[in-house]
């Protein structure tokens, strides 16, 4: 009989561990932000695929766009016969840019591809090899992508030597105690010590760490490495691959602090659940690479591209960033009442930007810390009460809620619900 068991069981014998799941279920079907699995078990979805469904499992609007390209064709590869829809998609991305410069855009297939291209072209834009990103940060799981990530358990682990000329400065926390001139007190040593300012092709930056701990990189920080930039001839890349479409209640994460950036690397939400990344940057830097450079045979698929035109859509009509917004603040109200209860576990006031919202569990012993690990048991219950919900943090000590954008207020209601009660002591 297939049910979870027996998924399980073949999964763990034929798939390996190093592809580790958040949960053990198995999916049967799902709507919006609703999974049933093939137990018949039903489950309010806040992970989203991580970060990928901010319009939702199955819009119909998405499958509409997707079944009418089927009828057409699936793959030529771009590299070979163009299509439309990757036309019409990177002038629809050039308009949404974050930046006034005029933009072009190059398609790829997953996150670690969008930012790993930004890299690239940053390099081939500058002459140079340099490339500084934070702590914390999580930029992909290639061999360039993996050495960009600030965390070495379990992405370096194993992996060998890391590649040169790729350096981390910390990313500011109030819980770590990183303040932002820390950063750039850092990120002056690392000048003086490491690499010349003008060795560095790139600063790479999440808007709102992710994978890192849902924390918004301050306004300060963000102007302070744009000065930077201008000053040395830098390109200022952000990784909107988990911040971007919507998720802060702006398009993408980093229209939040008014800084322009040069590179932005784009993947996840922008085709409601269909493999597709991409990068936007200013027409001149994106031009700098020589043709051939850049692609890949699956890069922008037919069915990506008219998933992605139909989620600009959905996120105009359904006015989505007002919705992100509203949602945000609806999900803080709740997890800051939480924050001052001693009947639950203790936790910190919500943070993030728009819905890209978390919390940290704390040490019961000593409110300012962290408690490691301490998200991964919450999670784990949540699952128990009905919900997908997972944990990130450095330290594994944040919950992190990504529902979809398009669910209802008494969806997110119950699902909240369902968290509060396994915060329960
Ligand atoms: N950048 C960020 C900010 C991410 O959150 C992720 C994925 N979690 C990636 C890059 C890599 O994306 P992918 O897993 O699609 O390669």
């Amino acid at each position: 009989m297939t049910n979870n068991a027996s998924l399980l069981a073949r999964r763990n014998a034929a798939v390996p561990r190093g592809v580790a799941s958040a949960t053990p279920l198995f999916a049967d079907r799902a709507e919006n932000a609703e999974i049933w699995d093939v137990d018949g078990q039903r489950y309010v979805d806040f992970a989203g695929g991580i970060a990928v469904l901010n319009v939702g499992h199955l819009h119909p609007k998405v499958v509409a766009a997707v079944q009418t390209q089927l009828t057409r064709f699936s793959h030529t590869s771009f590299q070979v016969v163009g299509y439309e829809g990757y036309v019409e998609l990177a002038e629809r991305l050039n308009k949404l840019a974050p930046f006034d410069a005029p933009a072009k855009t190059i398609l790829f297939t997953t996150g670690a591809e969008a930012t790993e291209n930004a890299v690239k072209i940053a390099r081939a834009a500058t002459g140079r090899n340099g490339i500084i990103a934070f702590t914390g940060a999580f930029h992909g799981r290639s061999a360039l992508t993996g050495a960009l990530t600030g965390k070495v358990m379990p992405y370096k682990w194993q992996f060998g030597p890391s590649l040169p000329d790729i350096f981390h400065v910390p990313f500011p926390n109030p819980l770590t105690g990183v303040t932002v001139a820390d950063s750039l007190k850092a990120l002056d040593f690392l000048f003086a010590a490491d690499v010349h300012p003008h060795g560095v092709a790139a600063i790479v930056i999440e808007p709102v760490q992710g994978e890192g701990g849902f924390n918004a990189a301050p306004v300060e920080l963000l102007q302070a490495l744009r000065k930077i930039c201008d000053e040395y001839g830098i390109m200022l890349v952000s990784d909107e691959v988990q911040a971007g479409f919507g998720r802060t209640g702006t398009m993408f994460g980093i229209e939040h602090s008014g800084v322009e950036p040069d590179l932005v690397a784009i993947a996840k939400s922008l085709a409601g659940g269909f493999p597709l990344s991409g990068v936007i940057g200013k027409a001149e830097i994106m031009d700098k690479v020589e043709p051939g450079g850049l692609g890949g045979t699956y890069g922008g698929s037919p069915i990506g591209c008219a998933a992605a035109l139909a989620v600009l859509d959905i996120i105009e009509e359904e006015k989505l960033l007002d919705r992100a917004t509203a949602l945000g603040a609806r999900i803080a109200a709740r997890i800051n009442g939480w924050a001052t209860r001693n009947d639950l576990a203790p936790v910190s006031q919500a943070h993030g930007l728009g819905a890209m919202i978390g919390f940290d569990l704390l040490d019961p012993a000593d409110r300012s810390r962290p408690l490691v690990n301490g998200a991964k048991a919450v999670v784990t219950k949540a699952l128990d009460k009905g919900l997908i919900v997972l944990s990130c943090g450095t330290k594994s000590e944040t919950v992190r809620i990504l529902v979809p954008i398009t669910a209802s207020d008494a969806l997110v209601d119950e699902g909240l619900d369902m968290l509060e009660a396994a915060l329960a002591v």
